[in-house]
């Protein structure tokens, strides 16, 4: 009998490869079942997601309390397993990549509305991807506009996603690359890789009372700047009909200004 390695698991017998499929609105969202059974045509999917929506909770890691895994059969995958976790998009890929083994991929997604420009640095269907990232996988987010009605219609777009993230189970994607997929309100009039833009939310904060009086604050984002119509960027490729697919480097360092801030830091 051979012990199985844990550091390098056996292939499993169907060679199909595996998916681990994540989001941040939550393993009852519509995007998510759309992506999973998309995907599970051609590998073997497990899906980790959060219990509640998670939107715009950034990369949070929950490290102060302890995370509960459940396996959850209602969220209508069918044969695919599927776990709901108490915590953040992050957590679910932590978690499933430890408890059910290291996939060949990570997918986060179908996210309900865009992630482009800054929104990166605070979208939780991004953090989930740059955790897959970040424990050495290949991973795509992948999120879409509502239509002109305000409505989602996700199976065109888990479609071309499946496709999309078949070619990249093929050829893998370089080291602390990840590739950060939005899809547009109309049907697609192709497919454009795109520079991250520029896309600038306003934090405003309503404040009103609550039954006993007291104030209470909302923070409610309101869209401010964007590219416009430069199909270069991703903003203005999903304006202009496109889908965009943008590589996105977890490198944080504005190199060009080392030399110019040596010289201007005072001295100890
Ligand atoms: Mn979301």
């Amino acid at each position: 009998m051979t012990v199985p390695d844990p550091a390098r698991p056996a292939a499993s017998p169907s060679a199909r490869p595996r998916v681990l499929v994540a989001n941040d609105d939550g393993i009852f969202a519509p995007g998510i079942k759309a992506l999973g059974l998309a995907l599970s045509e051609w590998a073997d999917v497990v899906v980790v997601a959060p219990d509640v929506e998670q939107s715009a909770v950034g990369h949070g890691i929950t490290i102060r309390r302890p995370l509960r895994f459940k396996h959850t059969a209602a969220a209508g995958f069918g044969d695919i397993p599927a776990y709901r976790v108490d915590g953040t998009p992050a957590d679910c890929v932590v978690l499933g990549v430890h408890l059910l083994g290291r996939p060949d991929l990570v997918v986060s997604g179908i996210n309900i509305g865009p992630n482009l420009g800054e929104d990166l640095t605070h979208s939780g269907t991004v953090a989930a991807a740059i955790e897959g990232l970040t424990l050495g996988l290949p991973s795509i987010a992948f999120s879409q506009f509502a239509n002109e009605a305000g409505e989602y219609d996700f199976g065109p777009s888990a479609a071309y996603a499946s496709r999309l993230a078949r070619e990249v189970c093929r050829r893998g994607l370089p080291p602390r690359v990840l590739l950060n997929v939005n899809f547009p309100r109309v049907s697609p009039r192709g497919v454009r890789v795109t520079e991250v833009g520029l896309h600038r939310w306003e934090d405003s904060v309503v404040t009103r009372q609550d039954p006993e009086g007291r104030d209470y604050h909302w923070v409610a984002g309101v869209s401010t700047a964007h590219d416009g119509h430069d199909e270069q960027t991703d903003y203005g490729a999903v304006q202009a009909g496109f889908i965009s697919v943008s590589p996105v480097r977890l490198d944080l360092t504005a190199r060009d200004l080392i030399g110019e801030l040596t010289q201007a830091l005072p001295p100890l």
